[in-house]
């Protein structure tokens, strides 16, 4: 903040100082001009009678001998004095012996000195022989102007006034820039010094001792106002300290040192808004011991407490791969899994968190050499967002029900809050689990849809679907657990299972005299990926003896286009080796159309999403005639998928598309079905 000149203390200062000198100084202008005024009417009274005394002898001579020219030169000398403005000689009882006279001096100002001198004074003296007893011839009478005594009386003064008043100020000047030295130039640095202080860290800057003033006032000051800061620093520091550890007890739980509810409410806060502009899930896990309180009354609080301190570390070894860890009380904790982008993977941190939790604990340490090993089970409620919720108190609430609900049915597991994503869940889980178990169980098999050339109108290949009839849950789709061994990498063994079956089939069906048919495999992405795929295909074609081209495989688009480079090494392996290539589900996913050129590809399928709505959606046939169009410009072949209607059959022909696969021709049927209904000629 900048103090304005005229605000400054020196300035005000200046202004008393100023206007005390002054009043001083005119009053004892006044003072003098009036001892002056008094000075100079007594000189008139001396000068009148010394001017009487001068020409007393020379009028006296004149009277005495009545010399009139005497006389006349007796006045004339006395009007020679410029304050003389008439004089007499001569006896009052007769006419005077000589006279003279002027007028009144004429001065700007002598009504005012008339008035202290008044206009003009009389002076006179009696004229006497010199001889004792000596006798009366008459007067000389002088009558002084008070004009020239008044006209130096105020000259005097103004010279009084005008001294007076430079005196005074000239003395409020040098006054000025004293105080402006000593006082408004210190207190401006001082000022400037707290300005830069700090009030967060008051000890950062410390206010100078100014030169000179070290022992003044100013300095006594400057050094309380240092200590005072110094003071207000230690306290500020005691008061934070204060305040960090009353925070810390008021976020952390004592016993475990994780956060408490209050903490995990604001961190959970900070993670959902995190997911909400990442636009990814979030899994909130309440986590409750089984039979915690039988185990305190068992063995004792110690233990109890112990024991939740390990469950703490444990949770703790998962937390570092999540997000948030935190205990809500007694036997309650709380883990937040940020990025969750399926339910699967809070599924999955659920199953790997009570697994490690039935590690026995081991309790040395309170009871010497008799170790105490005790094992724990915990049932954990699951709520995500933003399904469930999108606050963080909804979520947790939830999970802490969803856990207490749980705990009252099968304990030591893990249930979602919204219970059709439960079963689902579980579900899930169970078919990725028994997914190997199948194929050694024989539920699995092979089923077989045929694929109609337009021109010959013969079924030219057949698609290999693989199928799974659960004994507990039925008919699987392939979409359910296809995705699911994607997940877990069991296709790569289940893909050379449904390879090596399709190749045996083939081999069958040639020794069975069946020609001309092609075997349309699926591989999913990460068998297109996998280093083995080359190995795995030559192998069979070679077990089975069957020709390359009789091999056709399916890789979906956006398989492909996941990592295209991979991809595309693979692809030319199986294209040297003469397998046929086609690209599944096309329509559906994002092609680069470049890349497609540069692609060992042989045929393109048209997804089925496109035919079945063929006539009633404009688009989907505009759809179907481009990719017609673009696969009889790249050079391939053209199928189109889900064919149903004999319509949609001709005019796919009409469009030029090469082979049609659909439940118009067949539905996928087992292997005798098809060699019954198809393959019967032969
Ligand atoms: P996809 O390769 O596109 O197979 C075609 C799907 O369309 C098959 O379903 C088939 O039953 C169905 N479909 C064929 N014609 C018609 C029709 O006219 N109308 C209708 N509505 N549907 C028809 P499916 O068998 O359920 O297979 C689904 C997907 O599972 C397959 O799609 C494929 O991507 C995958 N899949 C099946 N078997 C295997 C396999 O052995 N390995 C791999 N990696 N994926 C497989
Ligand atoms: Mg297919
Ligand atoms: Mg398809």
């Amino acid at each position: 903040m900048n103090i304005e000149r005229k605000d400054s203390l020196s300035f005000k200062l200046l202004r008393w100082v100023l206007g005390a000198a002054l009043l001083v100084g005119v009053i004892l202008s006044f003072m003098q001009i009036i001892y002056d005024a008094y000075v100079t009417d007594q000189q008139i009274d001396t000068d009148g009678q010394r001017i009487l005394a001068m020409f007393k002898d020379p009028s006296t001579q004149a009277l005495y001998s009545l010399d009139e020219d005497m006389g006349r030169q007796v006045i004339e000398g006395l009007l020679q004095h410029e304050a003389v403005r008439s004089a007499s000689i001569g006896h009052p009882m007769e006419a005077s012996l000589a006279q003279g006279a002027r007028a009144l001096q004429d001065h700007m100002y002598r009504r005012l000195t008339d008035l202290v001198l008044s206009q003009e004074r009389a002076f006179t003296v009696a004229l006497v022989s010199n001889k004792s007893g000596g006798e009366y011839y008459g007067d000389l009478q002088v009558v002084l102007d008070t004009a020239p005594y008044g006209h130096r009386l105020l000259t005097n003064a103004g010279v009084i006034l005008i001294s007076g008043v430079l005196r005074a100020l000239i003395l409020g000047l040098v006054l000025y820039l004293i105080y402006h030295a000593l006082l408004t130039r210190p207190l401006a640095k001082i000022i400037r010094h707290l300005g830069r202080i700090n009030p967060e860290r008051p000890t950062d800057h410390k206010l100078p001792l100014l030169y000179g003033h070290e022992k003044n006032e100013l300095g006594v000051w400057t050094l309380k106002v240092n200590q005072l800061l110094a003071s207000i620093a230690r306290n500020t520091h005691l008061r934070r300290e204060a305040e960090d550890s009353l925070l810390l007890m008021s976020q952390i739980d004592f016993l475990t040192g994780l956060p408490n509810r209050q903490e995990l409410q604001l961190q959970l806060d900070k993670v959902l808004d995190e997911a909400r502009n990442g636009q990814h899930g979030v899994a909130v896990l309440c986590l409750g011991l089984d039979d915690f309180k039988n185990i305190n009354e068992q063995y004792s609080y110690q233990i109890g407490d112990w024991l939740l301190q390990s469950v703490a570390q444990r949770l703790r070894a998962h937390s570092q791969l999540t997000g948030c860890l935190a205990r809500l009380g007694s036997d309650q904790f709380v883990i937040v899994k940020p990025g969750v982008q399926e339910p699967d993977q809070a599924a999955a941190l659920a199953q790997s968190i009570l697994d490690s939790l039935k590690e026995p604990l081991v309790v040395t340490q309170l009871y010497g050499s008799d170790a105490l090993s005790v094992s724990l089970n915990a049932t954990i409620g699951i709520t995500l967002y933003p399904d469930d919720g999108d606050s963080a108190e909804l979520l947790l609430q939830q999970a802490e029900q969803t856990m207490q609900l749980a705990k009252k049915g099968a304990r030591n597991s893990y249930q979602f809050f919204v219970a059709s994503i439960d079963s689902q869940i579980r579900l899930r889980r169970r078919i990725k689990k028994e997914l190997l178990e199948a194929l050694s169980k024989q539920q699995l098999y092979l089923a077989y849809q045929p694929q109609m050339d337009y021109s010959s109108h013969k079924i030219v290949g057949v698609e290999v679907l693989l199928r799974w009839q659960h004994p507990e849950l039925g008919m699987i789709s392939p979409d359910v657990f296809i995705p699911l061994a994607e997940q877990s990498n069991d296709i790569i063994v289940l893909g050379e299972w449904v390879l090596e079956h399709a190749c045996q089939q083939l081999r069958n069906w040639i020794d069975e005299g069946i020609t001309g048919v092609r075997v349309a495999v699926n591989l999913s992405a990460t068998q297109l990926h996998h280093v083995d795929l080359l190995r795995q295909v030559r192998e069979k074609l070679s077990l089975y003896n069957l020709p390359p081209d009789s091999l056709e495989l399916e890789v979906t688009e956006t398989g492909l286009m996941e990592d295209i480079q991979a991809a595309a090494s693979n692809l030319h392996g199986l294209r040297e080796m003469g397998v046929r290539l086609a690209i599944d589900d096309f329509g559906t996913g994002y092609s680069s159309l470049s890349y497609l050129k540069t692609l060992p590809l042989d045929k393109i399928k048209i997804d089925k999403s496109f035919v079945q709505d063929i006539f009633d959606c404009e688009d989907n046939a505009t759809i179907v005639k481009t990719i017609i169009q673009l696969s009889k410009n790249l050079g391939m072949r053209v199928i189109a998928e889900g064919v149903e209607t004999p319509e949609q059959e001709e005019f796919l022909i009409a469009l030029g598309c090469n082979e049609g696969q659909g439940y118009w021709y067949g539905k996928p049927a087992t292997a005798t079905e098809v060699r019954a209904r198809f393959f019967k000629q032969n």
